[in-house]
């Protein structure tokens, strides 16, 4: 009877952690239960920047208010959960003593932690909490698979993205010339897809053209991809992300040396990450 019990548990074990499912898993409390989770909600809602929780502190108000965040979270080969140490401890007892905030990976039943407490609390702005992860999940070989997103419905953008970004990066539209927030914009930082938040171009590659549209001499390797463009009777080579097949622009042969190439793109296709930014 026991034997019967025993399989019966590990078949269950089984299906619930299966192989294929891995998790980042945020732990970012101590206790789950009603009233900590509604006190929680509340005290992240109104005031996250002063949450006892570096971890909730730097990414939650990016949530509600920025795509930075979500963008990257939906990029990661794996989904990810943002839940109580005591769900977690559950699992691994080990884990019972665990000192939080602290980014672990599940992967089947196997539990790790990636990123501990000490860490976490030392960390400043959102940037630095993306690279570290992007660092550890590529120790843990989840970082070359990136997800794509290739598959995403016509429907699907058109609720992510506004009525220009739609127009522009999935209808190949253009923007007027001398119009975009980044044709006269010389901050240092990177530019990154505005419809998936994939880093497309380094601000010390991008030049004053005279063109009307932002433009580079250089992309960052390998996250652009190029198409003969035959329409309006023109020859040009249009640009796309490589991630998501968003539209931005063309590539043309009379950009300054040491390519020789502009990249002359849209800058409602971008997003502007400051290498300075707080947050
Ligand atoms: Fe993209």
């Amino acid at each position: 009877m026991k034997f019967k019990l025993l399989i019966s548990i590990l078949l269950f074990a089984s299906i619930i952690f299966s192989k294929d499912d891995r998790e980042l898993i945020f732990i970012y409390n101590a206790k789950s239960g009603l009233v900590n989770e509604m006190i929680d909600f509340a005290h992240k809602i109104v005031s996250p920047e002063t949450y006892d929780c570096n971890l909730c502190a730097l990414s939650y108000g990016t949530f509600t208010k920025k795509k930075k965040w979500s963008n990257y979270i939906n990029t990661l080969p794996i989904k990810s959960t943002f839940t109580y140490r005591d769900k977690v401890s559950a699992l691994k007892k080990e884990f019972s003593n665990l000192k939080f905030p602290s980014i672990i990976i599940r992967d089947g039943i196997y539990l790790k932690e990636i990123i501990s407490w000490v860490e976490i609390n030392r960390i400043k702005n959102l940037n630095q909490l993306i690279s570290l992860l992007n660092e550890r999940l590529e120790k843990n070989g989840m970082e070359s698979k990136k997800r794509k997103d290739k598959n995403i419905t016509k429907q699907e953008w058109e609720k992510k993205l506004t009525p220009e970004e739609f127009h522009i990066l999935r209808e190949k539209g253009t923007e007027k010339p001398f119009t975009g927030e980044y044709d006269k914009f010389d901050k240092e930082g990177t530019y990154k897809c505005a419809g998936c938040g994939t880093e497309l171009f380094a601000s010390t590659t991008k030049y004053d053209s005279g063109c009307g549209w932002p433009a580079f001499y250089e992309a960052l390797p390998d996250k652009i991809e190029e198409t003969s463009d035959n329409t309006f009777g023109m020859k040009r080579i249009e640009i796309t992300c490589e991630n998501c097949g968003g539209h931005l622009g063309h590539v043309f042969n009379d950009g300054p040396q040491p390519s020789g190439l502009r990249y002359c793109v849209n800058s409602i296709s971008l997003d502007f990450d400051s290498e300075k930014e707080e947050d």
